[in-house]
């Protein structure tokens, strides 16, 4: 079978052929004789799908210079784009290896060689190379991006810090401050499994607060308190969290709550949950569903939530009367409320929980980093239970 580098290439090899073929009908009657026999040569590989014998010949009969540079560089990306990264290799290596090319075309050739490694997960290589080009004006910006790629993917979070500070000066802009606090956020995590919680405090605490634009900083300083035994200063901070009222509270809450639960103090949980709540009634919503999807139980607060949440969810009453529930019998109704509760906890942990608003890539646990879009905090807990699970019908397999 063709593959589509024989395409590719078939397409390249008639295109200098046609134009050997205009030059020799239209041009000096000494240019070069039309269908010159290399062109021919550079075929039969293809037709007998020898595809890299094809590059070698493509490489050995076309010179680069200024008019065939172009054809080159579109090649070399065209193959590194389908995936076959070390033929693009051998195309921009080519060209670096030529003595009489321009410096800046020299500079393209070294640009598109470490892409080609970053493709090939050759992060050393590529890394040596944006280092190389980062001084050079037109390379600067995107040398310095694909820089921070590759800290982020090793995990090496003080130069992806050292770099993105780099990238603000250069844009004057503070558009990577985000990211900073979470490579600082990624670095403290890494202490804390490490059980150096001074080395988390030190990462932490040099985040410039002007600068700082994630409350995950505050999640990692109430995690911190409560593994050291501080867990009144742990629960101060993850309420404050909550009164905030935004989708860090589908973090926050059920590490507070096992903290009291662990405690067996849920009532002044439910003092201190009850508080929020009647200062920021829209919360009540969020509560519930962190609430189902988490599997918590046993607290008042957070049943009057889930309540709320049935009475209001405009999708489970297509399923049962809701109203007819809560105006039965006390007993009835508990149990009626019980049953459908379990029913929405299975189906929230069945489902996504969180999904990114750049690319709508779900999962269900939260990822600070979008592993598909690789933006930083872009995912946001769903506000409801989906029931397409539940609507999804099968057939009978013939
Ligand atoms: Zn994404």
């Amino acid at each position: 079978m063709p593959t589509e580098s024989t395409f590719i290439l078939a397409s390249v090899f008639i295109i200098l052929a046609a134009t050997g073929w205009a030059l020799g009908y239209f041009g000096e009657r000494d240019e070069q004789p039309p269908l010159n026999i290399d062109y021919l040569k550079g075929l039969n590989f293809l037709l007998n799908e020898q595809t890299d014998q094809a590059v070698d010949h493509f490489l050995k009969m076309v010179r680069v210079d200024d008019t065939t540079i172009e054809t080159h560089f579109a090649l070399g990306n065209l193959f590194r784009k389908r995936g076959e990264v070390y033929r693009a290799i051998k195309i921009h290596q080519n060209i670096i290896a030529r003595p009489d090319i321009t410096e800046e075309q020299r500079n393209q050739a070294f640009y598109s060689l470490a892409k080609d490694y970053l493709h090939a997960g050759l992060f050393d290589r590529a890394e040596v190379l944006f280092i190389r080009l980062n001084d050079k004006s037109e390379f600067t910006s995107e040398s310095l991006k694909n820089l921070i790629s590759i800290y982020e993917q090793e995990k090496e979070w003080s130069k992806a810090i050292e770099i993105a500070k780099k990238l603000n000066k250069l844009n004057y802009d503070d558009s990577l401050d985000m990211q900073i606090s979470h490579y600082h956020c990624e670095s403290a995590e890494e202490a804390i499994d490490e059980k150096n919680y001074d080395k988390a405090i030190t990462r932490l605490n040099s985040v410039n607060s002007r600068n700082n634009k994630t409350l995950r900083i505050e999640l990692i300083f109430a995690k911190l308190n409560a593994i050291q035994g501080y867990e009144k200063k742990a629960v101060d901070i993850y309420f404050n969290i909550l009164k905030q009222n935004n989708y860090f509270v589908a973090e926050a809450l059920p590490l507070v709550f096992n903290i009291f639960k662990n405690q067996n103090d849920l009532q002044e949980f439910d003092k201190k949950l009850n508080s929020v709540i009647n200062q920021k009634p829209k919360i009540s919503n969020l509560i519930a569903y962190t609430a189902l999807a988490s599997n918590i139980e046993y607290s008042k607060s957070i049943d009057n939530c889930i309540e709320d949440y049935i009475r209001s969810d405009e999708a489970l009453s297509e399923f049962i009367n809701v109203n007819d529930i809560f105006q039965s019998e006390l007993d009835i109704k508990d149990s009626s409320i019980k049953k459908i509760k379990h029913g929405l906890m299975v189906l929230a942990n069945n489902n996504p929980r969180y999904q990114c608003n750049e690319c709508g890539f779900s999962s269900q646990k939260l990822l600070w980093q979008c592993p598909s879009c690789k933006a930083w905090e872009t995912q946001r807990p769903f506000l409801s239970v989906k029931f397409d699970s539940l609507l999804q019908r099968k057939v009978i397999d013939a």
